[in-house]
């Protein structure tokens, strides 16, 4: 992503007008943010009568009017209305690409986020890199969902890593593949793969293992056997992951922890479910 300096323009000299302009901007910021064309907070001010702000853009053409959905079109029409032009955009990044991968290109995808993270949660497979949602060929209400379940899965994350008294509840939502957050990625996925036709994997996540046998354990999702390697030893990166199912369009690893394996049966294949 990519920090730039957007200057909406002047006040007039009118201060009590300050406050309409500043709606209408934050109401085109939030489209751009459902629509993945810009990532996380973003700063604003009043500086020399004129309103800017501070945001990092999924990549530098990511506030290009085709793009918009059809929510940032008409916000940005109030915006031209009440300060009289475009927007003007800086890019504040000393290395700036001139091309970037084709998200065609990719093999397959999978969708994963974290506390930490706010970039777009579609990566590529191939090459690890987040696929800007606006990019995708989805509808706007899909953009805006995976959005949506992207922050869901970061605030479960956060109350995970708070270990507090929701922390197992967090973590079920987090590694089983049926639980509601889950099953709300995994419906993107195939509606991400229906509209790309590459095949979009979600990631479950797995913490807590056992000590015998985690490199082998079978899907959660069907009780096959999906682990690509016999070992849960090898340094690889994440994105090179333990364990794929093809059937249920699943990846995940081997667990970080084997020191409680109370918890080593949440995510794990159930009979009968
Ligand atoms: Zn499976």
């Amino acid at each position: 992503m990519f920090l730039a300096k957007v200057t909406f323009g002047s006040d007039g000299g009118n201060l009590p007008k300050r406050d309409t302009l500043e709606e209408a901007v934050e109401l085109y910021l939030g489209a751009l943010i459902r629509n993945g064309q810009i990532y996380g907070e973003y700063l604003f001010s009043w500086h020399d009568a004129k309103l800017v702000v501070y945001a990092h853009l999924a990549r530098p053409d990511a506030l290009a009017a085709r793009h918009n959905s059809e929510w940032a079109r008409k916000s940005l029409d109030s915006v031209i209305e009440g300060f009289g032009h475009l927007p003007t955009c800086e890019i504040i990044e000393d290395d700036v690409p001139n091309r970037f991968p084709a998200w065609r290109r990719s093999k397959s995808f999978y969708l994963f986020t974290n506390a930490f993270d706010d970039v777009s949660p579609i990566c590529s497979g191939d090459t690890d890199r987040p696929i800007p949602l606006y990019l995708l060929p989805l509808p706007e209400l899909i953009r805006e969902s995976i959005h949506s379940w992207s922050r869901s899965y970061s605030y479960h994350d956060c109350i995970w890593l708070d270990s507090g008294s929701l922390e197992i509840p967090a973590y079920k939502q987090l590694a089983d593949p049926s639980s509601d957050l889950s099953e709300r990625g995994r419906t993107l996925c195939a509606e991400i793969e229906r509209a790309t036709k590459i095949p979009t994997f979600y990631f479950l996540m797995r913490y807590w293992g056992r000590n015998k046998g985690e490199a082998v354990r079978l899907c959660p999702g069907c009780g096959g056997e999906w682990h690509l390697s016999d070992t849960d030893v090898d340094e690889r990166p994440f994105w090179d992951f333990h364990f794929r199912c093809e059937r249920c369009r699943l990846v995940s690893h081997c667990a970080v922890s084997y020191e409680d394996e109370r918890h080593a049966r949440i995510g794990e294949f159930k009979k009968g479910r």
